[in-house]
């Protein structure tokens, strides 16, 4: 495991001058060194093609407070990440929107999305998953600095370092593994394998504004934090996270680092100073209502909790989310998708790749009433 310390400064604007004397800063706490010359990839979170003022996309000026840094020790510097979106390029599109093309050209960096270089087959030593097509981006790097953003998740409860790197995966394979790695435990076993396999040097948080409620796209609100937080440890930071947005249980990812003794709690080091900001949580139920109910009826439980996609009258018909759908659980009806429920296998692609706010997710009425059980009792 590395170093379980974990380093906060205070940050209120996305100014990358004070950004970057904020992460000297940090570096200094941390005797981080970069030796001269190093290729360094970059990798931010550019879910999709959204404006930074969204909160759902590492903001420019944080990335480009970092690409600053690593310019004055003399490194290679690229950036990179595959969006969520659909259709031609899609990436290139968020980069474009999220501000990410700006700042590259100013700053004269390369930018790529992972789908566009060599994929190679690579053997890892997942506990789940045992192989991967991985970018050569990824496997040419000296470092891998993480960018995440701190924001809620409809589906893992929270995404920061450790499911940021999902991103580094392109083309089909981030929804096919939606469908292969169920249920949620599983899926999480498949989040820390990918993060293992590309793991950072560095992860670098933007939690400055950051996202609540219906994350990770735009169900979610924007949520002043004011802080960067770093750490080499991925696992620890994520931790803090949890507990600056107020989750009353960890979240699945945590609950299966700590199994596998990626993270032990105790060892976690703050330097900085943090409080529970209660953010809004996704309305996707929590983790603790399981410890409520006798085992048996756990998976029929769960199984109620799953929310469905219900689609409002803000669709456009753009059909971004038929396309990312793993499972063909939508089709085109007269004003908005139409849902094939016993299909759907509720992996919430479809809300996180929506940009209309036009995708909600629904419980039945049996998940409404384990929901409310949950409120009372002061889980949620
Ligand atoms: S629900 Fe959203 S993603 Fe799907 S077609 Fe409508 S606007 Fe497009
Ligand atoms: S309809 Fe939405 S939630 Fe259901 S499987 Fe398809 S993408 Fe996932």
């Amino acid at each position: 495991m590395s170093d379980s310390k974990v380093f906060i400064q205070d940050c209120n604007d996305y100014n990358s001058e004070i950004i970057y004397k904020k992460l000297c800063r940090i570096f200094e706490q941390m005797r981080f060194k970069v030796p001269k010359g190093s290729t360094v990839l970059l990798k931010p979170n550019i879910l999709s093609a959204v404006e930074p003022s969204k909160s759902i996309t590492t903001h420019p000026e944080m990335v480009r407070a970092v690409v600053k840094y690593f310019k004055k020790q003399k490194c290679k510097i690229t950036i990179s990440d595959s969006s969520s979106d659909t259709g031609n390029s899609p990436t290139n599109r968020a980069f474009i929107k999220t501000g990410m093309k700006k700042i590259a050209k100013q700053e004269k960096v390369d930018l790529v999305s992972f789908e566009a270089t060599k994929q190679k087959k690579v053997k890892t030593k997942g506990k789940v998953l045992k192989n991967i097509m991985k970018s050569e981006l990824l496997l040419k790097s000296d470092m891998i600095i993480n960018l995440p953003k701190m924001k809620t998740h409809s589906l893992t409860g929270l995404t920061g370092s450790i499911k940021n790197m999902y991103g580094t995966l392109s083309g089909s394979q981030k929804q096919k593994f939606h469908y292969d790695y169920q249920p949620i435990e599983r899926f999480s076993e498949l989040i820390i394998d990918i993060y293992e396999a590309n793991k950072p040097t560095l992860n670098i948080m933007d939690a400055i504004v950051c996202l609540e409620g219906n994350g990770p796209g735009t169900g979610g609100h924007p949520k002043k934090v004011g802080k960067i937080i770093v750490s080499e440890n991925g696992y620890a930071l994520d931790y803090i996270q949890q507990k600056i947005m107020g989750f009353k249980s960890n979240t699945s990812v945590i609950e299966q680092a700590v199994k596998r003794g990626y993270l032990n709690k105790e060892e976690v080091e703050v330097i900085g100073e943090y409080s529970n900001l209660n953010f809004k949580k996704p309305v996707t139920s929590s983790n603790a209502i399981k410890d409520l109910l006798p085992s048996f009826i756990v998976g029929y439980a769960f199984k109620q909790l799953q929310r469905k996609p219900v689609f409002n009258n803000k669709c456009t018909k753009c059909a971004e989310c038929i396309k990312i759908c793993p499972v063909d659980a939508l089709k085109m009806g007269n004003t908005q998708p139409k849902l094939n429920k016993n299909r759907c296998i509720s992996c919430h692609c479809c809300h996180e790749v929506c940009r209309y706010t036009a995708v909600l997710l629904k419980p039945n009425l049996m998940g409404k009433i384990i929901n409310k059980i949950a409120e009372l009792a002061n889980l949620t």
